[in-house]
């Protein structure tokens, strides 16, 4: 994966003239050091740019032009160290098309009691000076991220970490190739969705290719390349004995290894970020891609099974955006439920196409039967899951927009083995309760299939879901039912 130390947040602070020169220099000095602070902090994964100050109309103008233009600036930070008339700032933010956030701080943490006199008054006026940009924001209705605090505060460094990491996500999907390896599973309805309005506003695009196509690439795999990755596959997991050199399975050891490397190298030669396949399509293929989807997930690629193109980019993004952060993000599916009173929780797992990212410990690399698609059977990675803080995010298409959905959840510890289930599997308590959890996600219209993240917040999913004008649904320890239906019949009227 990237390291997002590629990407910059350009830092503008807006000012005026009627200060006079030295007033600017000290707002240029201030502003410097603050960008250079949060730049330096190991927090923020993304460079942190300082700009010159900007003070009349065309200068802002001129740098969101270029803001918009480069290919490294993610997202632009502004702060209104002093007063910036904000008729100043209206035909900049017309053409801002980056992510951004405005950072409410003010230079000094404390009032200089005994100092301070109107020269210190006129140079620290963001409290005011942060409120006539907010409101030209607002009455353009600007999204936006709005950050308030001291600048060496961690809650503020913390936040702008994960509208960075949001926004990288954002940066990622724009101009991303997705690709479908046949159609959607036939008659499933969530799983659906209108590409052309995903590429309009979502910035990315979805293609089929028959999968005969994959099937070419595959066909080109050398015994070579196969070898190498058997021995890759033994080295990083446990093996089921048959699947062991010289064993009865391996020669479907082999098949998953070809399948793999071909995979791969299509993604690369067509420049995708992630893609989906199906089971009812897979002609030619001699195995449902199983460990193929796991390690390709866990190298970086957004992946949906049955066609779900949305989870694919999905997966893809939150991936960019837990770059370099400890835990996984991985697609999931609600299995099957723990209805024991007191104790109810849910299983996650799919057919095969969990990613080894969230893996607790060493997978073990095994082969079963697969009920559906009419094909060998397949190989696969079997592991349990870490425990811990999580959340499962889902992105619907309700017509005429598109809903992201998030549960925070609690992963768990199965309470007992699990000995004949022969897929990765996590278990999980949803918040705020079994009941009102899943009530809400079904109200919600979530989908059964997510991305499980470990180390992705809610915070830095609502902060993607604004920078993509995606409406944002949030089921945490909080979320009250009847609060909740208000907030979907209001979200839809005001659409
Ligand atoms: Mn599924």
């Amino acid at each position: 994966m990237n390291n997002l130390k590629q990407y910059e947040a350009w830092f503008i602070t807006g000012s005026q003239h009627l200060y006079g020169e030295e007033t600017l220099r000290q707002v240029a000095d201030h502003s410097r050091e603050i960008a250079q602070a949060l730049d330096q902090g190991l927090r923020i994964p993304v460079k942190i740019v300082f700009k010159p100050i900007v003070t009349t109309p065309d200068e802002i103008y001129h740098l969101i032009q270029e803001a918009n233009t480069s290919g490294s600036c993610i997202g632009i930070i502004t702060w209104m160290h002093t007063f910036s008339p904000a008729k100043m700032w209206i035909r900049g933010l017309q053409i801002l098309q980056k992510p951004l956030l405005h950072l409410h701080t003010q230079y000094n943490r404390d009032i200089p009691w005994s100092e301070i006199d109107m020269d210190f008054m006129n140079l620290n006026q963001s409290a005011h000076g942060d409120r006539e940009f907010g409101f030209i924001a607002s009455r353009m209705q600007i999204k936006r991220k709005v950050v308030v605090g001291y600048w060496k505060d961690e809650k503020v460094s913390a936040q702008i970490n994960r509208w960075a990491r949001a926004a990288c996500g954002w940066h990622d999907w724009q101009g991303a190739r997705f690709v479908r390896f046949g159609d959607n599973m036939r008659q499933v309805a969530v799983t659906e969705g209108d590409k052309v309005e995903a590429e309009l506003r979502l910035g990315y695009s979805v293609n089929t290719h028959g999968v005969g196509d994959l099937v070419n690439a595959i066909n080109e795999v050398s015994d070579k390349q196969i070898d190498l990755l058997c021995e890759e596959y033994a080295d990083n997991y446990t093996l089921a004995t048959t699947l062991q050199k010289g064993k009865s399975q391996y020669a479907s050891l082999q098949e998953a290894a070809k399948i793999e490397t071909g995979l791969h190298s299509f993604l690369k030669e067509g420049n995708y970020k992630g893609f989906t396949d199906t089971f009812e399509d897979l002609h030619g293929l001699k195995q449902l891609p199983g460990i193929a989807s796991q390690r390709l997930m866990a190298k970086g690629y957004g992946f949906g099974a049955e066609g779900d193109w949305k989870t694919a980019a999905l997966v893809r993004a939150m991936k960019v955006m837990a770059t370099g952060l400890p835990g996984g993000n991985s697609f999931m599916e609600d299995y099957t439920y723990h209805f024991e009173p007191g104790n109810e929780m849910v299983l996650g797992a799919h057919m095969l196409e969990i990613c080894e990212s969230i893996a607790d410990g060493k997978p073990s690399c095994e082969i079963h039967p697969l009920g559906i698609g009419g094909k060998e059977d397949p190989v696969r990675l079997v592991f349990n899951v870490a425990t811990g803080p999580a959340l499962n995010a889902s992105i619907v298409d309700m017509g005429n927009h598109f809903r992201l959905l998030v549960n925070e959840v609690e992963a768990i510890k199965p309470p007992h083995p699990l000995p004949k289930l022969p897929v990765a599997r996590v278990l999980w308590k949803p918040y705020p309760d079994m009941q009102t959890g899943c009530t809400a996600w079904i109200l919600a219209g979530g989908a059964h299939h997510t991305c499980f993240s470990q180390n992705i917040s809610s915070e830095c999913l609502e902060d993607f879901a604004t920078m993509a004008g995606l409406e944002f649904v949030l089921i945490d320890k909080k979320t009250d039912l009847r609060q909740l239906k208000n907030e979907l019949r209001w979200n839809v009227v005001c659409k």
